[in-house]
Formats: structure tokens, C-alpha cells, sequence
């Protein structure tokens, strides 16, 4: 069994980030990443810790604005708006979850798709649907993924995948990211009736759903290769995935570790996202 190492990768892609951030500053480029934050939700203050840590060892600029639970979709879109027209700013990022009464893509709507480096607005969705060519501002969770499997020489193409969960910013671009490389892909969700029988069927199985030990060693074939995606915090307030890490560790070819897997992947897929928009902004 090989570990999927997604923190050395993730670790690995922040050093050459970091090289193309002092390639664009030679060209007077300064890559910025706005991020807001509404609310102080504890998950997204750690995400955004994260974020901001990543931004810091690429060199790429931080601008944090934070707004209290009781600001109005209309203020924050004007906010967004201000920020498309900013020049010094490449990239935009809203915290998900948003607070119950904004509804969440009117927001991510009005970020420009140019500076949509969380990938999650209709026109850069739909150019990754189209093929891995126009994979320009990816989501930044798949994207993580595919870039893991790709560093282990994984040859997607022609492998059996079952995705399961089917959220817009994880299984479903998923889905069709691993479609596009030439996998035959089944996505699964909480409507799937017999759940095992396409994890059973599965080359690969990657995992988002956010529910601890959903998959068990007794739904994966020998030799599966396990993405898990999901985060969920045990009793003792460790985090673990979706999957039964002990068990089906000792089946797998490869599988991730969580932590330690996709997460890192995710936080330097939106460093890539935002080095790429700053360096296409002036082109
Ligand atoms: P979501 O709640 O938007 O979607 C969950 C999906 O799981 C839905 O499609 C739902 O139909 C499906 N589902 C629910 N119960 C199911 C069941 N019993 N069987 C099969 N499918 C079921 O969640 P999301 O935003 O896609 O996130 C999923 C998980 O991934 C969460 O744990 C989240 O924290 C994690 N996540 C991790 C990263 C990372 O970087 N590691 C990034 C994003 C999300």
C-alpha cells in the first residue's frame, strides 16, 4: 500500500509557486487573493488560516475583509464588485458556508470569472466541463485530487470510478474531471440505492460526503486506490475521513491519509488558481 501524500505534493507545488510569484514581481505583477469572511463559523476561520499561511509561503498577498452575520447580499455584492474592478487584486474567495439568509450563488455569481479562484462560478464550471483544455480556474478540491493522482503516475484513463457525493464544488466537477481523463465514472449521492455495489465496482473511489466510516473494508475491492475527501472529527477531536482508514489501508494500492491528504491539495490548488489569474490579468 502507498500513501497518497498530499501534504510533500502540496509542500512540493507551494515551492514552485513561489518561484513564478517572484517571476511576476520581476514584471511588476504582485499577486493578491482577497478573501471575505462573514461570520466567525470556527471551521472557516481554520480554513482560512490555512489560506492565509499557504499565501505567506508563496509570497502572494493577503487582504482579509470581514463582515459581521448581519450584512445583506446587496452589500456584499457591491463589495465583490468593488473588488472585480480592484487591478491590484487577482483573485476573490467568499468563505463558504454563508450565513442561512444569503444565498450563496448570487454571491459567488457576481465574482469575475477571471478572478474566480475558487473556480466556482457557472462560466468556469462550464468551460472545465468542456475538457481538461479549458481547465483554466478549476475548483480547487478536484483539481487537488486529479494533481495527486497524477503525481503517483495513476493512469485514470480507462479506470472504473465511483465518486461519491455529488456537491457543485466537489463531486460533481469531480465527476466530470475524472470523465474528461478518460475514466468511466459513476457518481453516487444520498438518493443511491445500493451504495456498496458501485463502491464494490470500483478501480477508484474517491469519498465526499462528511460522514466518518460511510465506507467500510467489506464495500472496496482488493487493490483499490481510496481518495478521501471528506473531514469529520472524531470523539476525541482528532480529524478523520469518510472512509475506515485502518481496515481498508491494508487492502488498497493507494489511499489518503486525512489529514494529511486532499486538504493541503485543495489550499495549493487556490494558490495555483490565484499565480494563474495574476498571471493572465494583464495579458
Ligand atoms: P455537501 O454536504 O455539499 O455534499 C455532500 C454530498 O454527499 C451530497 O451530494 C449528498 O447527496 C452526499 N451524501 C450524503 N449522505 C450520503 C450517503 N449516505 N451516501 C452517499 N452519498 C451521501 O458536502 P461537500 O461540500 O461536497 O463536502 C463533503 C465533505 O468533503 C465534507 O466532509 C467536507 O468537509 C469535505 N471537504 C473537504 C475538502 C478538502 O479540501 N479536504 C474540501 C471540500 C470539502
Amino acid at each position: 500500500m502507498q500513501l497518497l501524500d498530499g501534504r510533500k505534493i502540496a509542500d512540493e507545488l507551494l515551492e514552485t509557486l513561489k518561484n513564478e510569484v517572484i517571476e511576476l514581481q520581476d514584471k511588476q505583477i504582485y499577486p493578491k487573493l482577497a478573501v471575505i469572511l462573514v461570520g466567525d463559523n470556527p471551521a472557516s476561520l481554520s480554513y482560512i488560516k490555512q489560506k492565509r499561511k499557504a499565501c505567506e509561503k508563496t509570497g502572494i498577498r493577503w487582504e482579509q475583509i470581514n463582515y459581521d452575520e448581519s450584512i445583506t447580499t446587496k452589500e456584499l455584492i457591491s463589495k465583490i464588485e468593488e473588488l472585480n474592478k480592484d487591478k491590484t487584486i487577482h483573485g476573490i474567495l467568499v468563505q463558504l458556508p454563508l450565513p442561512q439568509d444569503i444565498y450563496a450563488p448570487e454571491i459567488i455569481k457576481a465574482i469575475d470569472p477571471k478572478k474566480d479562484v475558487d473556480g466556482f462560478t457557472a462560466y468556469n464550471i462550464g468551460k472545465m466541463f468542456l475538457s481538461t483544455e479549458f481547465e483554466h480556474l478549476p475548483p480547487c478540491t478536484p483539481a487537488g485530487v486529479i494533481k495527486m493522482l497524477d503525481y503517483y503516475n495513476i493512469n485514470i484513463e480507462g479506470l472504473e470510478a465511483t465518486v461519491v457525493g455529488a456537491s457543485n464544488i466537489v463531486g460533481k466537477p469531480l465527476s466530470v474531471m475524472l470523465l474528461n481523463r478518460g475514466a468511466t465514472v459513476t457518481t453516487c449521492h444520498i438518493k443511491t440505492k445500493d451504495l456498496k455495489a458501485h463502491t464494490l465496482n470500483a478501480d477508484l473511489i474517491c469519498v465526499a460526503v462528511g460522514k466518518r466510516n460511510l465506507i467500510t473494508e467489506d464495500m472496496v475491492k482488493d487493490n483499490v486506490i481510496l481518495v478521501d475527501i471528506g473531514v469529520n472529527r472524531k470523539e476525541d477531536g482528532k480529524l478523520c475521513g469518510d472512509a475506515d482508514f485502518e481496515t481498508i489501508s491494508k487492502k488498497a494500492s493507494y489511499i489518503t491519509p486525512v489529514p494529511g491528504g486532499v486538504g493541503p491539495m485543495t489550499v495549493a490548488c487556490l494558490m495555483e488558481n490565484t499565480v494563474n489569474a495574476a498571471g493572465r490579468a494583464n495579458a
